[in-house]
């Protein structure tokens, strides 16, 4: 399986305590925690040409994970509608993680303002409310981290499958861990990773990610949904006008 993990880069460049708490980029640490004998990664950031992701990039990738914060704009609608395209066509799995929640790509795909509620760092409770489904396999009831608050409402469509929940100790809670289906395509989004916090350092969240991007790998659809029903693509109608 091939993953391409895109980080916008750029809090890393302005704040040294994020480069020391991920040498080399989150792009960098993410790319490591996914890497295993089933899955090649790749990394891509803003500042590369095309944002990293040129249609060859693209067409090469069959999960693609997300993190931005601060330059969503920056990000041409183009490329979103080239990735909007590719999952909708049930070609590559999207795994949005924390304030990707307001990324083109994210409000796009889910079809979504991606608006939500936030505040301070603080302990976070991790809910698993779904522990039959794939993304929880190997994941305890709870576990504990300490994160950036994001509170409800979060204004997304109803998830298709929620998966994780997260209490805060302020009292407020949120929809943590959401899977969506749209078109032949599946998207997950989660929400620790702030940038400042040692969230993706935790077991338990590396997990999670890596369960998603597998349960986000593309189905082997029969027939390609880019050229149209396949009815018509086949032509099955003929066998009656026999
Ligand atoms: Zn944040």
């Amino acid at each position: 399986m091939k993953v391409t993990v895109w980080n916008e880069n750029c809090h890393e460049k302005s704040d040294p305590r994020v480069l020391e708490l991920y040498p080399g980029g989150l792009h960098a640490y993410l790319a490591n925690v996914l890497k295993c004998d089933d899955i090649e990664v790749r990394t891509a950031t803003l500042d590369d040409e095309e944002c990293g992701l040129t249609q060859a990039v693209v067409d090469d990738t069959d999960v693609m994970v997300w993190w931005g914060h601060m330059a969503h704009r920056e990000v041409k609608d183009e490329l979103v509608e080239k990735i909007r395209q590719r999952v909708y066509n049930g070609k590559m799995g999207l795994i949005v993680l924390h304030s990707g929640h307001m990324s083109k790509v994210f409000r796009q795909v889910v079809g979504t303002n991606g608006h939500l509620s936030w505040g301070r760092d603080q302990n976070e409770i991790m809910w698993n409310l779904l522990p039959a489904h794939p993304i929880a396999a190997g994941i305890p009831d709870h576990f504990n981290l300490f994160e950036e608050l994001y509170c409800e409402p979060f204004y997304v469509p109803q998830p298709d499958e929620l998966v994780f929940g997260g209490w805060f100790e302020d009292g407020f809670i949120f929809r943590a861990g959401l899977c969506y289906y749209r078109g032949a395509g599946k998207v997950f989004y989660f929400q620790p990773g702030h940038e400042f916090c040692r969230s993706y350092y935790n077991p338990y969240v590396q997990r999670i990610i890596c369960n998603a991007v597998k349960w986000a790998a593309p189905n082997d659809i029969g027939y390609p949904i880019e050229n149209g029903c396949p009815c018509i693509q086949y032509k099955l109608s003929d066998k009656f006008d026999q």
